[in-house]
């Protein structure tokens, strides 16, 4: 903690300002503030702008590199607020000063790695799609020329094969899809995420239609998002609305959208088979499915994917279930953008 006057001279300085820069009282008391920025060549423009914020909008803060004593280098986090008399007049500044380094080189790190990660799925889908493509097609060519000569175990055997090579290719294509979310971000667009909805209605069509799904929703708002993202999270949940259907009833799915104070909920119901609630935070983790494959297709990487997405755009997401009734995955958005404009329902039925 650092104590300057108006003219941001240092006055005093607890023992952390040692501890954290290097410099002892008798270095810097009665220095100049600028003289914290060790490293900088503008450090009085630095800080005359932290102390002029300060004064102007109560407080100010600057994060950066800074050189200890020892030459050593540390991410120092500033935040400084203006001191004042009973008049209202700035008397001084009070600074608090924090070493981020740890933090720093951790974010860093999770940086490279996110890169290191996106290079694996890259070098992934196209490495391991190759070969799979080729014993696919292989088996698929084996069936179709020699398949007459073969008893009907050796094509089974065939057939295991082709699917097994055909659902290695989806779990490849899933973990693509899994680790690009991770690190594709700042792609915010404002198109209304209604238009969002639509797109992701439109990519749905085959399972609308096949299901006779009928799909309404609420309108949605406007909020700053990555629109590919969105549409992959609205994809991935009302495709497991269709999915999870019960076998002779036809999905019915609503998607609601309310603004609780600072974010919006919005919600996709629907009336299908249902999942036991205690594996309702489990569903989240990647390759965790409750459904058996020969009932339901999938690779169980789906709601992890849809997870990130929407802590990419620091949301939270959860879901609420009955067996037998049907399904909630609720998720938020922050509230940064305008409301919903319309205030009737869409359908869209699928026949
Ligand atoms: P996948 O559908 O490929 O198995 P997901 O990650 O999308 O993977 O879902 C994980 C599991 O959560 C599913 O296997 C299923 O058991 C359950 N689940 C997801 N959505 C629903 C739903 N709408 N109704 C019932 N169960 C669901």
């Amino acid at each position: 903690m650092f104590l300057f006057d108006v003219a941001g001279v240092i006055l005093t300085w607890n023992a952390g300002v040692q501890h954290i820069l290097g410099y002892t009282e008798e270095e810097w008391l009665g220095k100049h503030a600028s003289i914290i920025f060790t490293n900088a060549d503008n450090s009085q423009d630095i800080c005359s702008a932290e102390m002029k914020n300060a004064a102007e909008k109560g407080s100010s803060s600057d994060v950066r590199w800074h050189v200890r004593k020892d030459g050593s280098e540390l991410f120092g986090q500033g935040y400084m607020t203006a001191l004042r008399n009973s008049a209202g007049e700035v008397t001084g500044y009070f600074k608090i000063f924090s070493d981020e380094t740890k933090n720093k080189q951790l974010q860093d790190s999770l940086t490279e790695s996110n890169a290191a990660l996106e290079q694996f799925a890259y070098i992934a889908s196209h490495d391991l799609q190759e070969p799979l493509r080729t014993m696919g097609t292989y088996a698929q060519i084996l069936l179709r020329r020699y398949g007459a000569k073969l008893d009907s175990e050796a094509q089974r055997f065939l057939d295991h094969i082709n699917k097994g090579a055909q659902r290695m290719s989806a779990l490849v294509q899933d973990l693509l899809t899994y680790a690009r979310v991770q690190t594709e971000v700042d792609r915010p667009s404002s198109d209304s995420l209604d238009q969002t909805f639509e797109t992701a209605l439109s990519l749905l069509k085959t399972a609308i239609d096949e299901s006779e799904a009928v799909i309404t929703h609420d309108p949605l708002p406007e909020t700053e998002r990555d629109q590919g993202q969105m549409v992959r999270l609205f994809q991935n949940l009302l495709g497991n609305a269709m999915k999870y259907r019960k076998p002779d009833v036809p999905p019915h799915i609503h998607v609601s959208a309310k603004q609780l104070d600072s974010e919006w909920v919005i919600a996709v119901e629907d009336n299908g088979i249902g999942f036991d609630s205690k594996y309702a935070r489990e569903i989240f983790v990647p390759f965790k499915r409750l459904h058996s494959r020969d009932q339901y297709e999938g690779t169980g990487v789906g709601l992890a994917i849809c997870r990130r997405i929407v802590e990419n755009h620091k949301g939270r997401i959860w879901a609420e279930s009955t067996i037998g009734e049907g399904s909630t995955f609720f998720f938020t958005l922050p509230a940064s953008g305008k409301p919903p404009a319309r205030h009737t329902d869409s359908v869209i039925e699928g026949f």
